[in-house]
């Protein structure tokens, strides 16, 4: 008897059926592959009240126009899209207008993506975008409210929506710890009642392949949207003291011409260790990292220019906007630095239509492959502006 079960049972939470990972408990199955991801589950009778609106202070260029287009077509035509867009093309912008339509025809939608601090920060723009549609906030430690005219969420928050999104969009899908995990892209697959938009500034070939197999809609955006090419980071390297000779000497180099620079650090030490030192030589610095509380207001403060350098770790890679921005990697060649998040990072850099140009410096001890790597990815991506 044991045996038929064995052979039927698929686990209700991620569909699991593997009986490797199926294990028994007084004679009843349990799933062990999903069993860390248990908890409240969202409402399905949550009623969207079939008003959005959003408002934006800038006008969206032809490209992003287009794209926006196409993704409410798809969505009506139930076609589920990739967005391939380059760091600074206006990822978000292309969405805002499908996420209206989906609200107002009484759908659920969501926007997912696998970072903590990206989902946060993307939460806070959608509710000063969508004013009057309430935008619900979930992570890991904050998932009091499940439901909202648009959720967004971290991409392993998405077991408690079962079979729930009319619309849901992934970013970063290219990203830890999505890519490649499949309980995630399980409990992905059944929150979907309806369609998905899937965004990435840096999919891999295996990655692109596997959406057009399954008839996906691929867009692309490789123009930033003011058409300028991404600036191509400038690669240095030597030994012992070299990497802070050639930091001193970039961001003294930065501040007389009065530009503001972001210098990342591959760990939170390393982040406190240079900030201790560059700050004995120069004034006015900062330093941001995941474990700072006022992180936000020390971005808000370096944005008016009450900052000239901030010294950070990863947490800034993505999502956030400076104008006429510089940006020095120091020790380039750490472990956690790979292609693509050296590709994100070299991104920050000339996202603003009036200061579409700055520089990105990778410093290491030595040139890393990934260092290498990132900068054809973004010669090659020049090639098409
Ligand atoms: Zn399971």
């Amino acid at each position: 008897m044991s045996l038929a079960i064995e052979n039927n049972y698929v686990c209700p939470v991620c569909g699991n059926s593997d009986p490797l990972y199926i294990g028994y408990k007084n004679g009843k199955p349990y799933c062990r592959k999903c069993i860390s991801f248990k908890g409240k589950e969202a409402d399905n009778s949550y009623k969207i009240p079939v008003r959005a609106n959003y408002k934006l202070s800038y006008e969206l260029s032809e490209d992003q126009k287009r794209l926006s287009k196409a993704l409410i077509e798809n969505y009506k035509r139930s076609i589920n899209s990739l967005v391939h867009a380059v760091c600074g093309s206006g990822k978000t912008e292309i969405v805002l207008e499908v996420i209206k339509y989906a609200i107002e025809c009484g759908d659920k939608v969501g926007f997912a993506v696998p970072r903590r601090d990206v989902v946060i920060e993307l939460h806070e723009r959608f509710t000063t975008i969508f004013k009057r549609n309430k935008v619900a906030l979930v992570y890991g430690g904050h998932t009091d409210n499940l439901n909202g005219d648009l959720v967004c969420l971290t991409t392993h928050q998405l077991y408690r929506y079962k079979d729930y999104f009319d619309l849901l969009i992934v970013d970063e899908v290219d990203a830890f710890p999505f890519k490649n995990n499949e309980i995630l892209n399980q409990f992905f697959k059944l929150s979907i009642k309806g369609r998905y938009i899937m965004m990435s500034a840096t999919p891999d070939k295996e990655l692109l392949n596997k959406f057009k197999g399954e008839g996906f809609d691929i867009l692309e955006l490789f123009s930033r949207f003011h058409k300028h090419p991404l600036p191509v980071p400038k690669l240095e390297s030597g030994k012992l003291i070299y990497p802070y000779y050639s930091l001193f000497k970039h961001l003294r180099d930065f501040l007389k011409k009065n530009k503001q620079v972001f210098i990342f650090c591959p760990t939170i030490k390393e982040g406190k260790i240079t900030f201790t030192i560059l700050s004995i030589f120069f004034r006015k610095g900062n330093l941001v990292h995941s474990q700072k509380v006022d992180r936000s207001q020390i971005i808000a403060d370096f944005k008016a220019k009450k900052y000239r350098y901030l010294v950070t770790t990863a947490v800034l890679e993505r999502g956030v906007t400076v104008k006429d921005l510089q940006v020095i990697v120091f020790k380039a060649d750490h472990r956690i630095y790979d292609r693509y998040s050296l590709v994100q990072i070299a991104g920050r850099v000339g996202r603003k239509k009036d200061a579409p140009e700055g520089d990105v410096i990778f410093i290491g001890r030595k040139i890393s492959d990934s260092m290498i790597e990132a900068k054809e990815d973004i010669l090659d991506a020049n090639k098409g502006v």
